[in-house]
């Protein structure tokens, strides 16, 4: 029998995390059909309130449920990467714990998974209760990014998505620290398939998304696959450069005709406020490539586990020795 495991990175989900236990129990008993044995990986991401105490009734009651317990919280990115690190399935799918991805989707997945995609992703169709703000942003966000790299990331999809074992292996090679998942997804390629969804609103606890956080997530997109910004300002330093060499010429001949007593102050002024804003741009962009490098060359492993409850017999993960029932 195939087995599928769910990847849920949960962060301070205790009050939600029952009602999608059972919305997923009740999805996986409702098509008898679909004959598959199951594992639903909790990743508790250094929860600070009952979320891991929660998971560990959830797994007394049904030994379905296993789960990888972070020392601390390392995002949910992190926590994704430890997902499919520890998943045992033959495919796995990933969803949010706050029942935003409606489980049922799931089920059309699987089939299109059958089919023998490898990579079958949900696409909002609506936003949820975001911000209007919010919203407008994150558009204007991925046109940019669009521009700025090669590889092709898809508008409004998530991280609700299956994937095969061979893509979770793909996935499982990229080790950087930095991560970007959903750039990963489109860099490791494999056959794709769209599935249309409605976000629901998260049903309890609250977004951890700030603002500072999500700022932090799109110059990470940017930066992690595309080296433009760099260009950005080689072209707009040699642009200045040459309108300031033509105007010198100008300013030389004037002198030259006309003489010059002290004028030109403002002139003055404005071409170094002007060229100290381009410096000082250009080296925030080398910089951030560089807190990259820096972050990158400590060559740390993106999470630590502090425990792992699973199945033991199939997972090969070189960290699971001894803490298994
Ligand atoms: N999450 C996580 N670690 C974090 C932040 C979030 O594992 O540091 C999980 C969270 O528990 C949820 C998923 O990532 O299952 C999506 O988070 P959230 O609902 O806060 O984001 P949004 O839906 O607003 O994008
Ligand atoms: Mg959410």
């Amino acid at each position: 029998m195939k087995k599928i495991s769910i990847i849920i990175p949960a962060y301070n989900e205790e009050q939600p995390l029952r009602l999608l236990y059972d919305e997923l129990v009740k999805t996986i008993t409702l098509y008898p059909e679909l004959r598959y044995e199951w594992e639903i990986l909790f990743i508790n991401d250094g929860s600070r309130d009952g979320t891991l105490s929660v998971i560990k009734d959830l797994r007394e009651i049904d030994k379905r449920v296993c789960y990888v317990d972070l020392s601390r919280n390392f995002g949910k990115e992190a926590a994704m990467c430890a997902g499919f690190d520890y998943a045992t399935g033959d495919c796995a799918i990933i969803m949010d714990a706050d029942l935003q991805h409606p489980p049922q989707v799931m089920m059309e997945m699987l089939k299109f998974w059958e089919e023998g995609y490898e990579d079958v992703y949900g696409k909002r169709n609506t936003r949820g209760d975001e911000s209007w703000l919010r919203k407008c942003l994150s558009k204007l966000y991925y046109r940019v990014l669009q521009k700025a790299t090669r590889i092709e990331i898809l508008e409004n999809v998530g991280d609700f998505r299956l994937l095969d074992r061979k893509c979770i292996e793909a996935l499982k090679q990229l080790r950087e620290t930095e991560r970007y998942t959903k750039g990963m997804y489109a860099w490791i390629g494999f056959r794709k398939k769209e599935i249309i969804f409605d976000t629901a609103n998260r049903i309890a606890g609250k977004s951890s998304w700030t603002f500072y956080r999500l700022v932090h997530l799109a110059i990470d997109g940017i930066t992690s696959y595309s080296t433009f910004p760099l260009r950005i300002s080689t072209i707009i330093g040699t642009i200045v450069s040459v309108i300031a060499f033509i105007y010198l010429i100008f300013i030389f001949i004037k002198t030259i005709i006309y003489g010059d007593p002290i004028q030109g102050f403002p002139t003055l002024i404005l071409t170094i406020l002007f060229l100290g804003g381009i410096q000082l741009l250009s080296l925030g962009i080398i910089g951030e490539y560089l807190g990259k490098i820096f972050n990158e060359s400590k060559n740390r492993p993106p999470y630590i586990t502090r425990e792992y409850k699973g199945s033991p017999a199939k997972s090969s993960h070189p960290d699971h020795q001894g803490i298994h029932e």
